[in-house]
């Protein structure tokens, strides 16, 4: 519909569900925090009366919860989601990210100096930059093409990261807290294994660049395979990039594109089993340019606004624009789903930690009070026998005072009279 270019422009982006996510979780955990604070504070006081009401260890624990509900606050702060991109080099990976920031940040065309893995993520500060393997030191890149070229300067592995910071008020998707991985080209030879372990399994979505040109090949997919082994239910999406050359054969492009699709959706849901064919080819698998894209929402200034456009662009952004709302509902559904469960999860474990230990102690304390009461009752109930006990020891004395005093009297008497 008409909303939906709007919805990747403005606030009502799908990916808002994860940062509403996490700023509702983060309020979550600082009042936690607040509760556990007080209760650390109410816990010294029951220590301090000394009356057995708490183990050494429930005041012990109670004590580090502070520190677990700092850290998991720190963790949620860092959370974020992660797309990686993968293909053979010259699919179109870099310049698909590169549309999709809206910006030319990564080097398009350079496969060959950019072998490693390049990660895009926020900063606050307000100029970009990159920082390289085995060194704290943050390099500037004070003019584009400059990532290239700090690049091209390093010997670097291809399973190496190159983090790329991108100050966050200059790009919606980054200051979203969306992640961008892309790889080096993906071939036979590179230890797809490694790669994965070593950057992919935190990753929520992943997005195959092919060459429409070109089919999958055995590489692409032996990675997929792989991913799908490592991570339950990866969720893919296929992009079929240079669609643009198809305007050059119009007659073609139907029977191309059903051909293409075909192939597709027979890798993601017969082979692969990530989902229904109805699902894959609604919302995993589209027919893209990524280079009209990335004009047409970064103009070229020194060329004409026609200049690079071919027939049938406007389709081909259109497709653009809903793989990048399916793209931005999908990884923002999953890494509320992966990343803020366990973060639920533990804040109920820490809330019923913290009120089993204060209920015992408080039924504890009734218990003590109940014992200090009937301890009271069967005082009171000596209390009374004895004074039962003494008002009848004196009910007996007077008698016997009155039986010996008559007695006494008796005999006195007698004896007067004798
Ligand atoms: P990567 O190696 O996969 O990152 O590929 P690049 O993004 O660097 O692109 C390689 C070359 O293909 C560059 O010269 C791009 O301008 C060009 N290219 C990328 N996407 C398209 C597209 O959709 N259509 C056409 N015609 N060329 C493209």
């Amino acid at each position: 519909g008409p909303s939906r270019q709007d919805s990747v422009n403005n606030a009502n982006s799908p990916l808002k569900l994860f940062t509403h996510a996490k700023t509702t979780i983060t309020e979550i955990f600082k009042s936690i925090s607040v509760y556990v604070g007080d209760a650390n504070k109410f816990l010294d006081d029951v220590n301090k009366s000394d009356r057995n009401l708490l183990t050494n260890e429930k005041y012990k624990e109670i004590q580090q919860l502070k520190e677990k509900v700092n850290r998991i606050l720190s963790i949620i702060s860092r959370d974020h989601m992660k797309v990686v991109f993968f293909g053979r080099t010259s699919n179109g990976k870099s310049t698909t990210m590169n549309a999709m920031l809206r910006e030319r940040i990564l080097p398009v065309g350079m496969g060959h100096t950019t072998n490693c893995f390049l990660q895009i993520e926020g900063t606050d500060k307000a100029e970009p930059y990159v920082l390289t393997p085995g060194s704290d030191e943050p390099k500037s890149v004070s003019s584009l093409g400059n990532v290239g070229s700090a690049l091209s300067r390093e010997k670097l592995d291809s399973d190496s990261l190159v983090k790329i910071l991108w100050p966050k008020e200059k790009c919606r998707l980054i200051r979203d807290d969306v992640v961008l991985v892309d790889s080096p080209g993906i071939d036979v030879s590179a230890n797809l294994d490694q790669w994965i372990e070593q950057h992919c399994l935190d990753a929520d979505v992943f997005v195959l660049v092919i060459s429409a040109e070109a089919t999958i090949t055995v590489a692409e997919k032996k990675f997929l395979h792989n991913v799908a082994q490592r991570l339950s239910n990866p969720n893919i999406f296929i992009l079929m990039n240079r669609w643009d050359a198809t305007a050059n054969e119009p007659e073609m492009v139907d029977s191309v594109r059903q051909q293409h699709l075909d192939r597709g959706l027979e890798f993601l849901c017969d082979e692969l089993h990530i989902c229904d064919r109805q699902e894959a080819s609604e919302h995993r698998m589209f027919f893209i340019s990524a280079r009209e894209a990335l004009l047409k929402r970064n103009k070229d200034p020194t060329s004409s606004p026609r200049t690079g456009f071919s027939d049938g662009h406007e389709e081909r952004f259109a497709e653009f624009n809903n793989f990048e709302h399916e793209f931005e509902k999908c990884i923002s559904k999953t890494a509320v789903q992966t990343k803020f469960e366990q973060h639920t999860n533990r804040g109920k474990e820490i809330i019923s930690i913290l009120r089993d230990t204060t209920s015992n102690i408080a039924n504890r304390s009734q218990t003590l009070k109940q014992e200090a009461v009937q301890k009271l009752t069967d005082m009171d109930e000596k209390n009374n026998k004895l004074e039962r006990e003494l008002r009848s020891m004196t009910e007996t004395a007077k008698d016997k005072i009155r039986h010996v005093s008559e007695d006494v009297y008796k005999r006195v008497a007698q004896t007067l009279n004798d």
